[in-house]
This record gives structure tokens, C-alpha cells and sequence, in this order.
């Protein structure tokens, strides 16, 4: 399996985020990368490829063109204001305030464009964020010419985006766009498949009135984790949309057991669902390891992720998300690939 990566996302370093009331230097760090990288290389996946640069179209498809816009501007609009640190946003629309008026300062437009504040930016954010875009549009180039699979290391993450917002450290919804990029191909249906610990609230945003993309997510139940208000099990659907998004919200502590039988469902659903391409948000932030999760997988079962998925016997391809027990991300991601590459 071809990985395709791109060294600029080291630019997106260094940056602080608030955590249980504490600011604290961000757990969604370069070393991640890095590490899922050397991991690639030691087990001999295949080809390590730099992405091709694409312009911002495919993202233009899922995506508000102003908040597009607004992205490689938050540096420069930062630093011309005068501040230091990490740009982060502390104010949002939410209910009772106005949402539909575009403010002017810096401030205001990062609150603006988010859902919380876990989206920071430093100096070389933007790159990292278009180098992330890059990476996924690449390897859809690649299933697209034909391969079984191809593995995009972004980073950083996208699942957590939404059309006109950032959040939870996520910036432009990679996975987001290389469906519709797929569904722009000529792919009658396209599946998402999200296994990253956190609900993919931004996925679900984007598709949720559609029947062309279907979004199945396996998460922490949002009664009691991040994002915390979306991701229920009610959620279904809406309009043209109706039955084609699944929510597999489970409680702390879910071990493989529960989450592999969550996953042999999914696998059912997409299955029916017969689509000509799979998208798989890739988190390994269910490892009983992981700092700022509470689930329960180990290592050994990562593998039997990538055989389920590869037992769908569809063109593939996989989008990195989540996963911060930096040590074991490269052993927990990669497993998922030669399990499917074994599978
Ligand atoms: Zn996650």
C-alpha cells in the first residue's frame, strides 16, 4: 500500500490548547506523524510518497468559500494585530447570539469559524492545514487510478470540521472531501467509515442531507465526550439524507468485545449500502493507552480493524485522524494497514 506524506505539517507545531483549565502544549503534535511515518517505513508498507499540490476546488465542494477564505489569513491577521502565542478562539455564536453577521477583527473571526477552541493556529498552520489537503487528494488520486488502497497521513486531523468551521484540531475535512472528490469521479455511493474514538461531528454536518454519501461513526458516547453535542444514536439522517448516517456511540471503558461488534454492524450497513468507494477516518485514539480517551482496544486489535474493512472487498482508502498515545500510534495505525493488507 502507497502512504503519501508531507513533511510541512511539522509547521503546525508548538501550539497551546485549554484543557481541563489549564492551557497546555497541544497533544496533537508533529511527533505523531513522524512516528506513524518511521512505523510505515519499518514494517515495509510500501512506497512513502510527497503529495501533488492540488488547488482548493475538491475543498470548495464540501466547504463554505469564505471560510476557505478565511484560513491562510488567520496568521497574518494575528500577528498584524499585534499578539503573540497561539491564535485560539474564546467566542461563539451560540444560541441567542448572531451567527449570520461576518465580524472584522481577528478575534471575532476565529470565534466565528469554530465550534471550540481547539483549532489553534502558529506561524505555519496554513501549510500544514494545505499540505494535510494535499496528502488525502493525492492518495485519492491513487484509488482512483485503480489501487486497491492507498494510506493519506494527514495531519493535521479533519474529522471534527465542518462546512464553515474548524475545531478539535481540525481544519479542513479531509475525508469530507475526498468522498465528494469521489462522488465528483463518477462513484454512484461513497461510504465513510469513521473509527476514530470521537464522534466525527464535522462528516456528519456536511453529508447529513444527503443519500449519495453514507457516514457511519464509531465514538465515545457524547452524553459524556467531546464533541458532546453531536453523535447520538437518533441521529439518522434528514430529507434525502434519511438512513444513511449511523451512530455507534459507546461508554467509557468499551473493550473489543463491544466496539468489534459495533464495527461488524457498521461493516453490515455499508455492505447493503453498496458503494463503489470507502473512506476510512482512520483514529487510533481507542487505544486503552491514549491520554485524553476511554476506550479500551490494544494493539493486537488493530490488525483485526484492517481485515474487516479489507473483507469488504472495496477500493479503499485511508485518512489519518486522532490517536495521541504518541509511543503506540505508529504499531496501533500501521496495524490496521497490514491487517488489511494481510486480509
Ligand atoms: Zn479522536
Amino acid at each position: 500500500m502507497k502512504t503519501v506524506f508531507s513533511p510541512l505539517h511539522a509547521g503546525h507545531g508548538g501550539q497551546m490548547e485549554l484543557v481541563a483549565g489549564a492551557i497546555v502544549p497541544g497533544f496533537e503534535k508533529p511527533s505523531r506523524a513522524e512516528i506513524v511515518r518511521a512505523r510505515v517505513e519499518a514494517e515495509g508498507l510500501g512506497p512513502i510518497l510527497a503529495p501533488e499540490t492540488h488547488d482548493l476546488a475538491a475543498a470548495a465542494r464540501v466547504h463554505r468559500q469564505d471560510y476557505l477564505d478565511f484560513l491562510p489569513t488567520v496568521w497574518p491577521l494575528w500577528e498584524a494585530s499585534g499578539k503573540s502565542g497561539s491564535a485560539i478562539p474564546f467566542t461563539w455564536p451560540t444560541r441567542g447570539l448572531r451567527g449570520d453577521v461576518r465580524p472584522k477583527t481577528i478575534d471575532a473571526l476565529l470565534g466565528f469559524y469554530s465550534f471550540d477552541g481547539g483549532a489553534s493556529f502558529v506561524e505555519g498552520t496554513w501549510e500544514a492545514i494545505k499540505s494535510s489537503y494535499d496528502v488525502a487528494m493525492t492518495a485519492a488520486d491513487i484509488v482512483k487510478a485503480g489501487e486497491r488502497a492507498a494510506f493519506a497521513l494527514c495531519r493535521p486531523p479533519g474529522h471534527h470540521a465542518g462546512a464553515a468551521f474548524m475545531g478539535g484540531y481540525c481544519y479542513i475535512n479531509n475525508a469530507a472531501v475526498a468522498a465528494q472528490w469521489f462522488r465528483d469521479q463518477g462513484a454512484a455511493r461513497v461510504s465513510i467509515l469513521d473509527v476514530d474514538y470521537h464522534h466525527g461531528n464535522g462528516t456528519q454536518e456536511i453529508f447529513y442531507k444527503r443519500g449519495d454519501v453514507q457516514v457511519l461513526n464509531l465514538h465515545g458516547d457524547p452524553m459524556t465526550e467531546y464533541p458532546f453535542f453531536l453523535g447520538h444514536a437518533d441521529e439518522c439522517g434528514a430529507g434525502e439524507g434519511e438512513g444513511f448516517n449511523h451512530n455507534y456511540p459507546m461508554p467509557f471503558g468499551t473493550d473489543w468485545e463491544s466496539w468489534g461488534a459495533a464495527l461488524d454492524d457498521a461493516c453490515a450497513k455499508l455492505q447493503a449500502y453498496r458503494p463503489e468507494v470507502v473512506v476510512v477516518s482512520l483514529g487510533v485514539d481507542t487505544f486503552e493507552k491514549d491520554p485524553i480517551s476511554r476506550f479500551k482496544l490494544k494493539s493486537a486489535d488493530y490488525p483485526k480493524i484492517g481485515r474487516r474493512i479489507a473483507a469488504l472487498g472495496l477500493p479503499t482508502l485511508f485518512v489519518m485522524e486522532g490517536g495521541y498515545a504518541v509511543d503506540e500510534i505508529g504499531i496501533n495505525a500501521v496495524g490496521v494497514l497490514t491487517g488489511f493488507e494481510g486480509g
